[in-house]
């Protein structure tokens, strides 16, 4: 098998890096230190960095955003998935990559999961230590997201997420590690593949995650406000009440266990449905599936974060309750 000519079309690859910024493009003062660096470096640099690329892929860049992910959001999710959407509809482009801070990575893949509607591959790759540190992953994880990105193997399997080897799901996947490099997992699905070398290598043939919904957003240019609340013993109303002051319009809590709240919290969700306000109950343990129940809508297979962006996605696009519903059930 070729590292360097896409077989269908016999070929060398042609990707699109859209860098957004994150640990893999951050340099700190030592090489010693991974926690504290500033983001910066610029895409044409994190390129030049890693020369073999060029046996690769041609690789075109484009500069999105230079950010730590904590500060990445809608407004820049929405722009990104447009260029995307407007790239890959190009015959010449085979996958694009996306660099981008691992905090957020998930949840900003997910959001592409939902709304970039084409079969060639979207990969998310960031790094777990700076480029400027002794063993910066940054530069391998790199080369092998855009070996992915132009590989035919990866067509079809949603958005991917390529860290330390692996490749994962952006629906299922999540980050669970605060500095580990072994950190996005899917816990119960598991990961799609692995590298050897620069070859990807999938465990199955390309499928679709059951009820995968889609999103059109070429129309819309800001989604409704969602808060996330997180649960706590002698929860009340405070924050419920606080974020729908403040303009939500929906509300996800990273609730207890199986999706649990208080016996206040449960008449306050009873009482906001009643009038048409979602609130899901994700679980803040950070696995497992949370059924719908009458006290509020269950996030099913979503993680708190994943929860937001359907809610909002599914609110911009003007969904009842009954159907927002049935895009959470598990
Ligand atoms: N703070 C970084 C970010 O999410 C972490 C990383 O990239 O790993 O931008």
């Amino acid at each position: 098998m070729s590292d360097t000519l896409s077989e269908d079309t016999g070929r060398r690859a042609r990707v699109t890096l859209y860098a957004v910024g994150g640990t893999i493009a951050g340099s700190a003062a030592s090489r010693t230190n991974t926690t504290d660096y500033k983001v910066g470096i610029a895409a044409a640099d994190l390129l030049a960095a890693v020369p073999e690329i060029a046996q690769i892929a041609d690789v075109s860049h484009e500069q999105i955003a230079n950010l730590p992910s904590s500060d990445v959001g809608a407004e820049l999710l929405l722009k990104l998935s447009k260029a995307v959407t407007t790239r890959l509809r190009d015959p010449g482009v085979d996958g694009v990559v996306v660099t981008h801070g691992t905090d957020t990575l998930p949840e900003s893949a997910f959001f592409l999961d939902l709304t970039v509607a084409s079969d060639k591959p979207v990969v998310f790759v960031g790094a777990m230590r700076p480029a400027s540190a002794v063993s910066a992953d940054g530069p391998s994880n790199l080369l092998k997201a855009i070996a992915l990105a132009g590989s035919p193997e990866a067509v079809g399997r949603g958005a991917l997420i390529a860290l330390n080897d692996r490749i994962g799901s952006a629906f299922y996947t999540n980050k669970t590690h605060s500095t580990a490099v072994e950190t996005f997992r899917a816990d119960e699905q598991g990961s799609l593949g692995v590298f050897i070398n620069t070859r990807a290598r999938f465990w199955f043939d390309a499928a679709k995650p059951v009820n995968k919904p889609f999103f059109d957003v070429s129309g819309i240019e800001t989604l409704p406000k969602v808060a996330i609340l997180y649960a706590y013993q002698d929860q009340d109303d405070l924050l419920i009440d606080a974020a729908i002051a403040n303009g939500a319009q929906g509300i996800v809590i990273a609730a207890s266990g199986h999706g649990s709240v208080s016996t206040t919290t449960k008449a306050r969700i009873r009482e906001l449905e009643a009038q048409g306000f979602p609130v899901v109950r994700a679980t803040r343990t950070g696995n497992g599936v949370v059924a719908e129940k009458p006290e509020g809508i269950g996030a099913g297979v979503y993680s708190v974060t994943k929860a937001r962006w359907l809610l909002a996605l599914a609110l911009a696009s003007g969904a009842s309750l009954d159907r927002i519903r049935a895009y959470f059930r598990a």
